[in-house]
Parts: C-alpha cells; sequence; structure tokens
C-alpha cells in the first residue's frame, strides 16, 4: 500500500527522535532501577509515521486516542503491532475496541459498566484484554478517570474477580502539566497520587501482584520515572506537534 510508505527523510528523523527519547528514558530509569515501557502516540499521525518506527526502529508499543482512527490503522498495519488505546473511552465504543484482536491494552477505564462492556465484548477465542483503571489525580474537570479512593478499589476488584476477560495491569492517570511545571526539580503531586492509588489497591486486593504505573508525557516523563512510572505515552517529542482535533 503507497499510503504506507514513509519517505526516507521522514523516517530518518522519526528514527533519530526516538532514539534520543529512548536515551531519555534509560538515563532517568538509571536513578529509579527500572526501564519503563515507551508507548509512541501517533494519533493524528499518518499511518506511514507508525510504519517507519516499526521497520526502522523496531517500535511496536503505540498509543491512539480515537476508535475509528485506531481500528483503520489496526487493520492497515503489522498485526504484532501492540495497540494502547488511551483515549477518553465511550461506553458506546467498548465493544468495537474489543474487537480489535491486536489491542494491547485499554488504559483508560473509568467505570465499573465500562469494564463489563469490554469483557463481555472480547470474544472467547481472543486473548485476555490488558486494562488500566484511569485515576483524575488532579482533579481537573476536563480530564476522565476515577477519582482516588474507594471508587478506584471497587472497580479494580470488580475486574480482578468478575472479568475473566480482562487483565488488571495498573493505573493510569494524565495529571496536571501546570503542576508538573510548576513542581521544578520537586515530585509531581499528581504521580505522588498515583503511586499511593497503587499501593492502596495492592493491598486491599490480596493476590493482585505488582501493578503497572503509566505516567509521563513528553513534557514531564522523566520525573514520572523518577517517581515510579513504568509506562510513558510520548507524542510530540517523537512525531513533532499535532494538527488541531477532528
Ligand atoms: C496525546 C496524549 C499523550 C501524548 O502527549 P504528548 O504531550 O504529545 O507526549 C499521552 N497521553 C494521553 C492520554 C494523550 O491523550
Amino acid at each position: 500500500m503507497s499510503t504506507l510508505i514513509p519517505e526516507a527523510e521522514r523516517v530518518e528523523t522519526l528514527v533519530e527522535n526516538i532514539n534520543a527519547i529512548r536515551a531519555r528514558v534509560q538515563a532517568a530509569a538509571q536513578t529509579a532501577g527500572s526501564c519503563p515501557r515507551l508507548v509512541a502516540v501517533s494519533k493524528l499521525k499518518p499511518a506511514s509515521d507508525i510504519q517507519a518506527l516499526y521497520s526502522a526502529a523496531s517500535q511496536r508499543h503505540f498509543g491512539e486516542n480515537y476508535v475509528q482512527e485506531l481500528v483503520d490503522k489496526a487493520a492497515s498495519l503489522p498485526a504484532d503491532v501492540q495497540w494502547h488505546f488511551i483515549g477518553s473511552l465511550q461506553s458506546n465504543k467498548c465493544a468495537t475496541l474489543a474487537g480489535i484482536p491486536n489491542l494491547y491494552v485499554v488504559e483508560t477505564v473509568d467505570a465499573l459498566k465500562k469494564a463489563r462492556r469490554l469483557n463481555d465484548a472480547r470474544g472467547d477465542e481472543m486473548p485476555v484484554l490488558n486494562v488500566f483503571i484511569q485515576v483524575n489525580t488532579s482533579g481537573e474537570e476536563s480530564k476522565s478517570g476515577l477519582a482516588p479512593g474507594a471508587e478506584v478499589v471497587e472497580v479494580a476488584k470488580y475486574i480482578v474477580e468478575s472479568c475473566p476477560k480482562l487483565k488488571l495491569l495498573g493505573l493510569m492517570t494524565i495529571g496536571s502539566i501546570a503542576r508538573s511545571k510548576a513542581s521544578g526539580s520537586e515530585e509531581n503531586e499528581d504521580f505522588k497520587s498515583l503511586v499511593r492509588q497503587k499501593i492502596q489497591v495492592e493491598q486491599e486486593l490480596e493476590g493482585v501482584g505488582e501493578l503497572q504505573l503509566s505516567m509521563g508525557m513528553s513534557e514531564d516523563f522523566e520525573e514520572a520515572i523518577r517517581q515510579g512510572s513504568t509506562n510513558v505515552r510520548i507524542g510530540s517529542v517523537i512525531f513533532g506537534s499535532r494538527p488541531p482535533k477532528k
């Protein structure tokens, strides 16, 4: 497919960018001890960009925000791409999402009902679908996610006990970029809050094991890693700035 063949110059730029980010991730991880997964956030970017990083930089984890865009890209790109859905999750889109065979994880589960819909729609013949619970640590109205506390534990418990086609991987937050910037060299309160949530869920749900933390984006991933992130979602510093939302 011609639309999947990236221009040589674009390939070079993307590979340079992702290698620079990989180096920064590794450097930040050295003080933290663990090496987090780098999710390349490709929303609103052409499939040829993804193909370029797939072929020339062996990148496998990509993040997308819009269901139809993800459906289209998943159908045209290699089957071993590990897709992360990181957009705001609507109940009426859960079945479509769960039908994507190589969807690796839905990072934005923020209601019991949505967990149930994903679980019910995931075919018996398909691999178990990983999920993160999204927590609104900054309390901003514009952000999705459950408030920290009892509800997070309740939804986690529901996924572990009642959703055989889902696996709870961990917790996710976006956090406030303003707060990230304002904190300077200090710890970011939102990331701290997610770490506390993780500990609470692990303590209250026996046998859930060690949960992962999805936090950190282009502007604050190094701080997120220092605070224990195991999954960073990075878009603009790899792909360049995005066109305005559709
Ligand atoms: C767009 C997006 C990102 C990537 O943002 P950048 O600032 O471009 O790195 C990460 N997480 C979520 C949830 C997003 O919507």
